[in-house]
This record gives C-alpha cells, sequence and structure tokens, in this order.
C-alpha cells in the first residue's frame, strides 16, 4: 500500500463544457473543483480522468495505481466502455480500491456492475434539502453535525433500488416531503464502496465545507486494507487447514 492515498477523481465533463452557467460555477470542472479540496490533504495524491481522454483516462495502469476512484457522471453513461467497467470491477473485487459513486452516479455503468443494482430512484425539481446524520460513530461522519442544509439541490427521492447498504450514513430530508439514502456504503469483494446523493451541477453543493469533509472522511474510509495475503481472483479447492502438509 502507497503511503498516500492515490485518488483519481472522474468525471463525465459534459455540463461543464457546453453549458455556460455550469461552467461559471464549475470553471475547472466539477473534477477540478473536486481535486483542488482533496489535493490540499497531504495524506492523498489526486489525479484527475474524464470521459473523452483515451481510454475515458482509466486504462489499467490508472485503475493498478488508483487507491480510490471517484465517479461523476450522469447523461451519457451509455458511452463508458464495457472493459473500462468490468476493470473497475476487478479493482474493487480482489485489488480492493475503493469506489465513491457522487450523484446521478447512481446510474452509472461501474456503481451498478458493482452493487448488483439497477440503482433507480425517483428524482425533480432543484429545492432545500437537510441531509441528517444518522450514523456519527462512522468515520464517514467524522466532524459533521447532527444535520446541515443545502439551500438547494436536487431531488433525489426513495424508493432508491440498491441492495440494503452496510451502514447508512445520511439521511436527506426535502422540502417537497421527499426522504432519501442520501449516504450509504457496501462492501464487494475486498473493496469498500460509498455512494453520496448531494452533487447536482447546476448547485454549489461541491463547495460546501461539509460536503467537502465528508468526501474527504470517504476517501479515507474507502482505501484499501493493507491485506496480510495475497487476494487472488480464485475459489480454490482446499484440504484440512490442521493438516500442516495440506496446501
Ligand atoms: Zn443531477
Amino acid at each position: 500500500m502507497a503511503d498516500k492515498i492515490r485518488v483519481t477523481i472522474w468525471n463525465e465533463y459534459r455540463h461543464e463544457v457546453n453549458n455556460e452557467e455550469i461552467a461559471k460555477l464549475y470553471p475547472k470542472g466539477i473534477h477540478g473543483q473536486i481535486a483542488s479540496f482533496l489535493s490540499e490533504e497531504s495524506d492523498m495524491e489526486v489525479r484527475t480522468a474524464t470521459l473523452d481522454e483515451p481510454d475515458h483516462g482509466i486504462p489499467d495502469e490508472v485503475l493498478d495505481n488508483t487507491d480510490v476512484l471517484l465517479w461523476w457522471g450522469h447523461m451519457h453513461h451509455g458511452e463508458v466502455r464495457d472493459d473500462r467497467v468490468e476493470y473497475i470491477r476487478h479493482r474493487v473485487y480482489t485489488g480492493g480500491m475503493g469506489f465513491i459513486a457522487l450523484h446521478s452516479g447512481h446510474h452509472s455503468k461501474p456503481f451498478r456492475a458493482l452493487v448488483g443494482a439497477t440503482g433507480n430512484l425517483s428524482w425533480g425539481e432543484n429545492q432545500h434539502e437537510i441531509l441528517w446524520n444518522l450514523k456519527p460513530s462512522h468515520p464517514i461522519a467524522a466532524g459533521i453535525p447532527d444535520h446541515f442544509h443545502l439551500e438547494e439541490e436536487e431531488l433525489y427521492a426513495e424508493p432508491f433500488y440498491i441492495p440494503n447498504p452496510d451502514d447508512l450514513i445520511l439521511g436527506g430530508w426535502f422540502e417537497e416531503g421527499y426522504i432519501f439514502r442520501s449516504c450509504c456504503t457496501f462492501t464487494r469483494g475486498v473493496g469498500k464502496i460509498v455512494y453520496l446523493q448531494p452533487g447536482h451541477e447546476s448547485v454549489p453543493t461541491y463547495y460546501n465545507p461539509y460536503i467537502q469533509r465528508i468526501i474527504k472522511n470517504a476517501v479515507r474510509w474507502a482505501r484499501p486494507n493493507d491485506f496480510g495475503y495475497e487476494i487472488k481472483n480464485e475459489a480454490p479447492y482446499v484440504r484440512s487447514a490442521l493438516d500442516p502438509d495440506a496446501k
């Protein structure tokens, strides 16, 4: 395991290019804004990747050297090549790479492949959201008050078709009466997965200090363990563990 957490922030990076208002809000792209606050952390080494780069910016050698992959995609999930999705799954399941699905990443190919669900949900207009801290003991909730407000966020509403999460960290309440599982975790193979709902492209969510803290916490939580043995992608036949010659 490297000393620093090697973070790759992946972004579809089309809204910021095609829409003036969104470009004003995120002049360096959503990935650039997330990179700017993660780069301030002395234990993180940050790079970014986008859809239109060769291999979407995530060839095998980048993924092999990524401890935690953050994923923001929205309109163009279908353009992500299946071989990249399969390699991400391999890295999470057997390499322990952490995966953080941001906002509309609930419908991304990698998130759906990793957790094994459609990720479907209901959605609506931007509105006031209150995020409730449901699990103050969890490392991802460190430094987060019992609740905080986002003046405006896109409505995401239950039912959210995901497998039962290991931990539910934030509950979202929206002013039109809807609720949502806004931050939750999963484990698959030896890898850790986080889903975080706030982060719509037309609102300044990634400038919010609590959201930034949650993302920093999530990166640290999702980094691979220093495994005490080699994790192989196999299902070996074994003999008695009590027999010293059995292997
Ligand atoms: Zn959105």
